[in-house]
């Protein structure tokens, strides 16, 4: 779980609130959480990482640009949580890819093509969970109505 200290930052709190919400909401609990707020230059342009294995779900996230953008926070939160969401599928899928396609060529552009269809489905189901992100979709379809 997501644990902050009263010495923590605001932002750090908003964070893991974050976190406990769409745990919650996408029924994770069963997982074990490793949270660790990361920073510096081998992380520039990340928002965040997350490495799943089994029930263990290890979570980066780059404090230096949940400075410069806050209101991403929310929407890294959900995208880091819809990979542990997805992992079970994305898992059998690699799997199977690992164990009957021979030629690694053929393996690693089947794998990279699940991973971009992953993000295919989180880049869709994100803005229907973040506040910012429904803020985003009803003016665009404001727009459209508009026109
Ligand atoms: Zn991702």
């Amino acid at each position: 779980m997501c644990k902050t200290k009263k010495e923590d930052t605001a932002r750090r709190k908003k964070v893991c609130e974050y976190i406990k919400r769409y745990q919650k909401k996408f029924k994770l609990g069963n997982y074990r959480y490793t949270i660790r707020f990361v920073s510096g230059e081998k992380w520039i342009g990340y928002y965040a990482q997350v490495s799943i294995s089994g029930n263990r779900v290890r979570l980066w996230i780059n404090e230096d640009l949940m400075k410069l953008d806050p209101n991403e926070t929310e929407n890294t939160v959900v995208h880091e949580l819809l990979h542990v969401v997805l992992y079970k599928i994305t898992k059998k899928s690699t799997d199977i890819i690992t164990q009957y396609v021979r030629k690694e060529k053929v393996r690693n552009k089947l794998e990279r093509k699940v991973e971009d269809l992953e993000h295919d489905i989180i880049d869709r189901l994100t803005p229907a969970f973040t506040s910012d992100g429904k803020k985003r979709y009803q003016s665009k379809n404001k727009h459209k109505g508009e026109s």
